[in-house]
C-alpha cells in the first residue's frame, strides 16, 4: 500500500489543494490530509471547521482521510506508516521552500517527498489570497473546494 501524507495549513482548503489531491490519487492508494496546527501560526478559520469542510469534500472518496495534527510532519507520517509526503508547487518561491523541506525530511527519516506542479489556471490561488478576500468581505466560494 502506498500511503502519502498531504500536510498543510489549509486555511482554507482551496481548489488548488483539491486539484493536487485529485491528481495524486492516481499515484497513491491512500492520501491522508494532515491539517498542521501550530500555536505560533495565527489562523483565520478554526482547525475544526477546516477539518469538517475537507472531510465533507471527500465524504465519497474512502481513499482520502483527514486529520488534525500538531508537531512535526515526519512524526505524523511515521504514526500512519506513510512512505511519502505530497506537496504542491506553484512558483519559484514555492520551489525553494519545498526543496529545503524535502531535503530535511529525507535526511531525518528517509521519507520521500513527491511534488506536483499546479495547474497554470490555479497558480495564483493561495490560502493567503483567499483569507485576504474573506477579511475584506468578498465572496470566496469560487476558490473553495
Ligand atoms: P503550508 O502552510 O504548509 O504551506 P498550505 O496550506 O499553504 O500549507 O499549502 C499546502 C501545500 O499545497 C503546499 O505544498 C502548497 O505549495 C500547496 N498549494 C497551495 N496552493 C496551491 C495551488 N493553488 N496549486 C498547487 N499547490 C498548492
Amino acid at each position: 500500500m502506498k500511503t502519502a501524507i498531504f500536510p498543510g495549513s489549509f486555511d482554507p482548503f482551496t481548489i488548488g489543494h483539491a486539484d493536487i489531491v485529485q491528481r495524486a490519487l492516481s499515484l497513491f492508494d491512500n492520501i491522508i490530509i494532515g491539517i498542521g496546527t501550530n500555536s505560533l501560526k495565527q489562523s483565520i478559520f478554526p482547525a475544526e471547521k477546516r477539518l469538517a469542510h475537507i472531510r465533507k469534500t471527500y465524504e465519497n472518496e474512502p481513499r482520502v482521510t483527514v486529520e488534525i495534527y500538531t508537531g512535526l510532519t515526519v512524526d505524523f507520517a511515521r504514526e500512519h506508516n506513510a512512505q511519502f509526503i505530497l506537496r504542491g508547487v506553484r512558483c519559484v518561491a514555492d520551489f525553494e521552500y519545498e526543496r529545503n523541506m524535502a531535503e530535511a525530511n529525507k535526511h531525518l527519516t528517509g521519507l520521500e517527498t513527491v511534488i506536483l506542479y499546479t495547474r497554470p489556471e490555479y497558480a495564483h490561488i493561495s490560502s493567503t489570497l483567499v483569507r485576504d478576500l474573506y477579511q475584506h468581505g468578498y465572496d470566496i466560494k469560487e476558490y473553495l473546494a
